[in-house]
């Protein structure tokens, strides 16, 4: 029987040749994926890495930024999800159940913090905030019913460097999982299972996407356990990746190690000349002396991203300081980072931290890979309009 049109281009005659060859890696786009025979199906499970049964659970394109990831941290296992701030709930809800406590570090990404809230309010979890730069001491806040740590270093807007191997340490002496934001770092900076974290999270948001454009989370592991129970989790709530995204962080991984030391090299000279200026009382960059942790930065890091802040001296007004972000013309106001374009958001504080004693405003920067000379010229003339 000859098939209708309409069959036919349903059922494609085109195979690509054996022996067809080229870098980039194909964008295998699914939902329903082929068994073979029912037998197959029936056998195989969804955990099982090495088969494909669904396309929520990924696709060989999916898989290939995943061990990708693994590789750049060091791990052995990754899980990609919808949003840098999606794997950080996966996290805290795969490890955290009604009567369990969690401990999360006092700078965390703000919505982590949210995050705490909304499980201590509403699933019968108790969330606590530490000083980041609590180090060993943590152990004082440890009970027996804490079961997850949540640090990251540096925190996204003040920037303190936890000591993460002591809070490991006194976090594992009492069985309780250390989840890492190491956004910041990009996997390149720091390597978090060398220093003891079982969970390395990643907004692939920033560096790894690197073009302002897509939205995507990654949890490492290097624990098979771990990684199961976030697998677990992650398909309870349905969280999938769309194969067109992977593909443009797929792109842009190769150029990530450059783009990173680029945003190093120009963050530290921008860093340095805002350090010289008198409208500047301190420069929270890690790898400068000003910024608190800034020995355990040289201790544990090998390099520097491109966000930083600042504490302008505490003369100058809410007011004026927002005047100065106004008067930007290559820094554009938003938030994220990671991206090209260099970036400057005035924050309150206050409202953000349990125990926050600087008197000046901060305003944090995210330096893109613009020419170092017209960046520095852009701020000088809004510094200039602080009045
Ligand atoms: C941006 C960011 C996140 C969240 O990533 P999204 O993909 O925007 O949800 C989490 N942690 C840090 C430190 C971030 O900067």
């Amino acid at each position: 029987m000859k098939p209708h049109p309409a069959t036919k281009i349903i059922h494609p005659e085109y195979t690509a040749p054996e022996g067809f060859s080229a870098f980039p890696t194909a964008i295998h786009h699914a939902s329903t994926v082929l068994f073979e025979n029912v037998a197959a199906m029936r056998s195989s499970t969804w955990l099982d890495k090495s088969i494909y049964t669904y396309g929520l659970h990924g696709t060989p394109t999916s898989r290939t930024l995943e061990a990708r990831l693994a590789a750049i941290e060091d791990g052995q296992h990754c899980l990609l999800a919808p949003s840098g701030l999606a794997a950080i709930a996966l996290v805290s809800l795969a490890f955290l159940k009604s009567g369990d406590d969690v401990l999360i570090a006092d700078n965390a990404y703000g919505p982590n913090r949210d995050l705490g809230e909304w499980l201590a309010r509403d699933y019968g979890i108790t969330a606590r905030y530490y000083d980041p730069m609590i180090g060993a001491n943590i152990s004082d806040l440890i009970q027996d019913n804490t079961r997850l740590i949540w640090a990251e270093a540096p925190g996204s807007v003040s920037m303190e460097v936890a000591d993460i191997p002591a809070i490991c340490q006194a976090a594992h002496a009492r069985n309780v999982i250390v989840a890492l934001d190491n956004t910041w770092s990009a996997g390149i900076a720091f390597k978090p299972f060398a220093h003891g974290v079982d969970i390395s999270m990643q907004a692939l948001t920033k560096y790894q996407c690197g073009g302002s454009d897509v939205l995507m989370g990654a949890l490492v592991t290097q624990d098979l356990k771990l990684h199961e129970r976030l697998e677990v989790v992650r398909k309870l709530l349905g969280m999938g990746v769309g194969m067109d995204d992977v593909y443009l962080i797929l792109r842009s991984l190769p150029s990530l190690p450059l783009r990173f030391s680029a945003h190093d090299l120009h963050a530290r000279k921008i860093a340095t000349w805002l350090k010289s200026r008198p409208e500047i009382s301190k420069v929270l960059h890690p790898a400068m002396p000003d910024c608190p942790g800034h020995e355990t930065w040289q201790r544990d890091f090998t390099g520097a991203g491109g966000l930083f802040s600042v504490i302008f001296d505490a003369d100058y007004s809410e007011a004026q300081t927002d005047r100065f972000v106004d008067s930007l013309s290559l820094f554009k106001i938003g938030y994220s980072w990671g991206g090209a374009n260099s970036l400057c958001v005035p924050y309150r504080m206050k409202a953000m931290r349990s125990n926050w004693t600087e008197k000046g405003q901060l305003v944090r920067f995210n330096i893109g890979l613009e020419d170092v000379a017209d960046l520095i010229a852009d701020i000088e003339q809004a510094l200039a309009k602080m009045g």
